[in-house]
């Protein structure tokens, strides 16, 4: 493939952190970044190239959505200012329960990934019911994904019983091989409805197939002392004693943790998935993510669903996790803005397992690139191009966005996907699941 370079007023790669390149290219080839170069060195090095000249824009790695639940996006304001337990028990399971299957999913994930791109989210990491069709609705729009092989011990229109869940997921880590843009995870609910056996066996299983563990954990208040009644044991004894506490664990949401917890997940070296806004929306807690961050802990930024956010949006989360780590921890200098950007990028990947792939704008990765337009009344004048990413800019200002290469959102639209009747399947499935909620 002849190269193409991108040209931007500014570069952040991201790695190093806290670095802004001004006026360099970024030479990419087929799916992959070949280098980055100052615009003076371009002509004499690349003489022919093909050059698309993106203005005022800085271009950053795409962002990558560490937690959500995509097709959840159809429940987007369904049932708001509620506990986690009634929230889920009262409104989200009896709705899953009657509606979800392979047509909800697929129309909530568009509608999710037309969100998603649009916002420069090039990569999710997602956990719902048939992730067989996250993944190909994920991959057929041109966006990465890591779809969960879901563990209850519910049964569901996905699967009745634990070793079906199993053989369900199983199946589809390999139909997924195949494809690029996916890969799996292992995505136990939580550890009040996962058996211990389930999360023994997955333990192995996702060491042989070299996959995560993506589990909502110490998300709310009552989690640990009601495993204690259940199982005799704080949960992460109980999830040590089974193998899974390490670093292959994604702990979701970690809103309850003492210091002593705080050293133990960090020499366990599990990665901690923050969602802020879900956090306080359902008033679960707050991660100690300043606290957690001066121990090393590897921290990846999720919207979590749109049923409790209620956006996919990764510069409002980005902005939240900042601002709360300052507010929380009493320190401003807690999470500084180019932390809070590794943490929406590369520390996502590094949890996915993919940061040889993708999260930074290196040689040699693939590329998996966002324009910003800063050239707006919102973000002027640019003192500091990464503050103004983190602070004040809008998902609007994405201008343009690339997976491996390829554009997967320009002009204002999806490439692949026709965000017009993707809004009307979002309609249809509104009012049905409206009138259900209404009936009962
Ligand atoms: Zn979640």
């Amino acid at each position: 493939m002849s190269p193409r370079a991108l040209l931007a007023r500014w570069i952040v790669p991201v790695n190093p952190e806290g670095v802004v390149h001004e006026h360099h290219a970024l030479i990419v080839a087929g799916e992959r970044i070949v280098e980055l170069l100052p615009r003076s060195e371009l002509s004499a090095r690349y003489p022919d190239i093909e050059r698309e000249d993106l203005g005022n824009s800085v271009l950053i790695p795409g962002f990558i959505n560490a937690h959500t639940h995509s097709a959840m996006a159809l429940m987007r304001g369904l049932a708001d200012d509620l506990p986690l337990m009634r929230w889920l028990e009262d409104h989200i399971w009896p709705t899953e329960q009657r509606w979800v299957g392979p047509t909800f999913v697929r129309a909530g994930t568009e509608l999710a990934v037309v969100e998603m791109l649009a916002g420069g989210t090039t990569c999710f990491n997602d956990n719902y019911f048939f992730p067989d069709v996250t993944a190909v609705t994920a991959s057929q729009a041109g966006m990465r994904a890591v779809v969960g092989m879901p563990v209850i011990s519910l049964p569901t229109a996905w699967a009745e019983n634990e070793d079906e869940y199993f053989s369900r997921g199983l199946e589809v880590h390999q139909a997924v091989l195949s494809d690029p843009l996916v890969t799996t995870a292992f995505a136990p609910h939580a550890p009040y409805t996962v058996s211990d056996s389930a999360f023994a066996r997955m333990a192995e299983l996702a060491e042989e197939m070299d996959v995560p563990i993506h589990l909502h954990l110490l998300e709310a208040k009552g989690e640990v002392e009601n495993s204690r009644k259940q199982y005799g044991k704080h949960p992460l004894d109980r999830l040590a004693e089974l193998g899974v506490l390490g670093p292959r664990l994604l702990a979701v949401h970690m809103t309850q943790l003492t210091e002593a917890d705080m050293d133990r997940v960090a020499r366990a070296g599990v990665h901690v998935l923050h969602c802020p806004a879900s956090n306080l929306k359902l008033a679960s807690g707050i991660c100690p993510v300043a606290a957690l961050d001066a121990r090393g802990v590897n921290i990846a930024i999720g919207t979590d669903g749109a049923a409790s956010n209620n956006t996919l949006d990764m510069f409002a989360e980005m902005r939240l996790a900042a601002l709360l780590a300052k507010g929380a921890s009493g320190d401003p200098e807690a999470i500084p803005a180019a932390r809070a950007l590794s943490m929406a990028t590369i520390n996502g990947a590094r949890a996915l397992g993919l940061e040889d792939q993708i999260g930074s704008l290196e040689a040699g990765k693939l590329a998996d690139v966002v324009a910003v337009q800063l050239d707006v009344a919102e973000t002027l004048p640019v003192h500091h191009v990464i503050s103004q990413l983190v602070y004040a800019c809008a998902r609007s200002q994405v201008s343009k966005v690339w997976v491996a290469g390829k554009a997967v959102y320009a002009s204002g639209s999806p490439v692949h996907l026709n965000k017009l009747e993707v809004a009307d399947r979002a309609r249809e499935w509104g009012q049905k699941l409206r009138l259900s909620q209404q009936s009962e």
